[in-house]
């Protein structure tokens, strides 16, 4: 409520530095409009980009976003939804594609590395129940590695 509050004003001292006194009241109604257009799907929350506490598109509820939910409770940190507000919306898509691509790249890696381990250890005579875990273990270790790349989806 605060954060829109002051979004409002910083509209109104823009409109006042453009010499517009008259239509600054109007603005902040236009303010007001814009995110009661799209309740349905905005969420109040932190945004990620900025830190701003406004409404926003809310993160899906996947594995990361569900563990550090829990571990802010269970530290009993302040409960607040993490969101991409209207403004960084198009910004943490971008980021939340290159996460995606990187995952598939990652994915496309671990699996090349688990046949190559696979083929080297049989062209070598050595191929074993040993050598399948340690194959399988090259390619969850790559398939972690994406992990560092999370970016959280806002749909
Ligand atoms: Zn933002």
């Amino acid at each position: 409520m605060a954060a829109r509050r002051e979004h409002g004003k910083s509209k109104e001292k823009t409109g006042q530095t453009k010499g517009e006194r008259t239509s600054s009241s109007k603005q902040e109604a236009d303010g007001e409009r814009i995110p009661s257009q799209k309740q349905a799907n905005l969420e109040p929350g932190d945004c990620l980009l900025c830190g701003k506490e406004t409404r926003g598109t809310p993160a899906r509820q996947d594995l990361p976003i569900i563990a550090a939910r829990k571990l802010r409770a269970l530290f009993k940190l302040q409960k607040s939804h993490t969101i991409a507000c209207p403004l960084h919306l198009a910004d943490a898509n971008a980021k939340r594609a290159k996460f995606e691509k990187s995952r598939r790249n990652y994915a496309i890696l671990a699996a090349f590395l688990f046949i190559a381990v696979i083929l080297g250890t049989f062209a070598s005579g050595q191929f074993g129940f040993g050598e399948i875990i340690a194959a399988l273990a090259v390619a969850l270790f790559t398939l972690s590695i994406s992990a560092f790349y999370y970016y959280p989806k806002f749909d």
